[in-house]
């Protein structure tokens, strides 16, 4: 599988492809939306270095609509990363006719990397799912069905937004333990969630489950995503059907997708203890569980408005990594959406759910970085955190590393919490 697209040799006429601390490398060749000042309607774009390719324009595919790229077949899905790295290498004969396609990130608008259909928000990352599950029951953490089915909950594509979009607090109702009756008002424990975003290519017919083996052939690659909650309007709402307002108020999205095929190098077995139960036969499969986990290091970076105004750099608050955090892999949640005849459409967004690590310095929300709320964060300008306050700035970042092949990035997923929109009740 790992083609000579692969070459870390490889270089690209685009010379910031070839900087070492760059996200896209010709290896890595990233989908997403953008749209130059002026234009009113987006265009597929392929991620090289600091720039973006026109992908319409070099021919190489026939429409501008990236819904028809998410559907293409593997083959075909590998050709055209084989013919744009052909046309994007160092001396590649296809330089003079592809330069005027190239523009600036910087200059260009990233949208949302495909229009999202239907978004599914899931909850494979056991040590999220065991933390947060021991705030409320100590001794008990995980529930009883956690390690036979992928938990997840249906949730609303209309409020995702693309990296960089700002989003106002919301409000909603409230109890606390010491009140009679909830209030309403703005929440009061706002939260990000670390999780990555699987994008979905090829659909499947209503009343078709798709295999376990034949899953990937379904996904187009994955993204950064910030599953932005409300604790407190979550607490009160949860029982009996699961998050609702505390979750369909805002999301966001990083602007690429980063392929299954470019993320191949990175591959790694599924972590899942000797002692734990077998999947269900419809959940399992060799090669799922010898190469299925990929191996992104993720990271959370705060900025607040004291640190802005100070001219202070963002702080690292969190690192974590997809392998090491999720009890399943991507392929097992498209088995197991399916299983039951659920049609998946070209752009269904499934969420991971939050990808902490096993250690304290690897939460992938404040929820579990403050123990459920008692214990701040100090940054290191002094400021503390429970919860995000407004004007913070939360980026989520991810990186492939592994030696003998060029590192790939997922560029920024990136949002900013606004004050509450004042309420008239
Ligand atoms: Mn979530």
């Amino acid at each position: 599988m790992l083609d000579w697209t692969f070459d870390a040799k490889l270089e690209s006429w685009v010379s910031s492809a070839n900087e070492r601390s760059t996200d896209f490398p010709i290896q890595n060749l990233p989908f997403g939306r953008f749209r130059l000042p002026g234009d009113a309607s987006w265009r597929v774009g392929v991620a090289i270095g600091s720039q973006v390719l026109d992908l319409a324009a070099t021919g190489l595919i026939a429409s501008s609509d990236i819904t028809q790229v998410l559907q293409l077949t593997k083959a075909q899905r590998v050709s055209l990363r084989q013919a744009l790295v052909r046309g994007l290498v160092a001396g590649s004969s296809s330089e003079s006719a592809w330069a005027q396609h190239v523009h600036d990130q910087g200059a260009v608008e990233l949208g949302l990397p495909c229009d999202i259909r239907d978004y599914t928000d899931f909850y494979i990352g056991i040590h999220h799912a065991t933390n947060a599950g021991r705030l409320f029951r100590p001794d008990n953490p995980l529930l009883p069905n956690y390690k036979y089915v992928p938990i997840g909950y249906h949730g609303r594509a209309s409020t995702i937004l693309a990296s960089g979009k700002p989003f106002h607090r919301p409000n909603g109702q409230t109890k606390s333990s010491a009140q009679d009756a909830p209030v309403f008002g703005p929440t009061q424990r706002l939260d990000f969630e670390l999780e990555m975003g699987v994008v979905i290519g090829m659909p499947n017919e209503m009343g078709q489950p798709i295999s376990i083996g034949d899953a990937e052939s379904h996904i187009f690659g994955l993204t950064l995503f910030n599953d932005w909650s409300a604790r407190d309007i979550q607490a009160w709402e949860y029982q009996p059907l699961g998050p609702f307002q505390s979750k369909n108020f805002a999301s966001t999205i990083s602007p690429w997708i980063v392929t299954i095929e470019a993320l191949e190098p990175f591959r790694k077995p599924l972590e899942r203890p000797q002692d734990d139960p077998e999947p269900l036969p419809y959940l399992k499969s060799a090669a799922d569980m010898a190469a299925g986990a990929f191996d992104v290091d993720l990271d959370v970076v705060i900025s607040t408005p004291q640190m802005r105004a100070q001219g202070q750099h963002p702080e690292n608050i969190s690192h974590s990594n997809f392998a090491h955090a999720a009890y399943w892999t991507i392929s097992q949640l498209v088995a197991h959406h399916t299983v039951g005849g659920c049609a998946l459409s070209a752009g269904d967004l499934f969420g991971t759910g939050t990808l902490s690590g096993k250690d304290s310095d690897q939460c992938g929300s404040l929820l579990e970085m403050s123990k459920g709320g008692r214990q701040p964060t100090i940054l290191a300008n002094g400021e503390q955190r429970i919860f995000l306050d407004d004007g913070d700035t939360i980026t989520l970042r991810g990186r492939c590393q592994r030696a003998g092949f060029r590192t790939i990035g997922f560029g920024e997923c990136a949002g900013t919490v606004l004050p509450a929109i004042a309420s008239r009740s």
